[in-house]
């Protein structure tokens, strides 16, 4: 089966920026599982996977715009220290989490004090130019009711 909308998709991947470097990899656990055509990967990977089948062993360049989007240098504050979430001491260059009202946003800190902090609140993989290494593990049809609710259920998809 070929990889179209309403199919569920199993995939590995590993995640390397401009440089080659690892950024993220899923292999070693459990595959991503999404709904393909429902806006739930990104636009540039999604994509790169229409047409693949189970075991097809490939390599997709993102540019930004099909990506997380470009840089924007507007997207820098400076918050509380107490509304950030991070382990350990806060560092310039650390990914961390930022409580809004809508939830937890992944920032990068620009610089830190003791009670407040700049900022970066582009998502981290804004500007970049990704290369995922991919392999497909699974492709079948989407249930009516995934399809309903825009996304894949059991192993590695929503549970409810
Ligand atoms: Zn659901």
């Amino acid at each position: 089966m070929q990889i179209a909308d309403n199919t569920v998709v199993q995939f590995h991947y590993t995640l390397r920026d401009e440089t080659g470097e690892e950024l993220e990899t899923s292999r070693g656990g459990e595959p991503t599982t999404y709904l393909h055509g429902a806006d739930n990967i990104i636009k540039g990977l999604e994509g790169a996977l229409a047409g693949k089948s189970a075991g097809d062993v490939f390599s997709a360049t993102v540019a930004p715009q099909d990506g997380y989007g470009e840089r924007k240098p507007d997207r820098e504050q400076r918050v509380p220290v107490k509304h950030l979430m991070y382990r350990g001491k806060l560092k310039p260059g650390m990914a961390v989490h930022l409580n809004t009202r809508n939830g937890a946003v992944p920032v990068t800190v620009i610089k830190a004090g003791r009670h407040s902090a700049d900022i970066d609140t582009n998502h981290p993989m804004a500007g970049r130019t990704l290369t995922f290494d991919i392999e497909v593990v699974e492709v079948r049809e989407a249930s009516a009711e995934e399809v309903a609710h825009g996304h894949a259920h059991g192993p590695g998809g929503h549970q409810h």
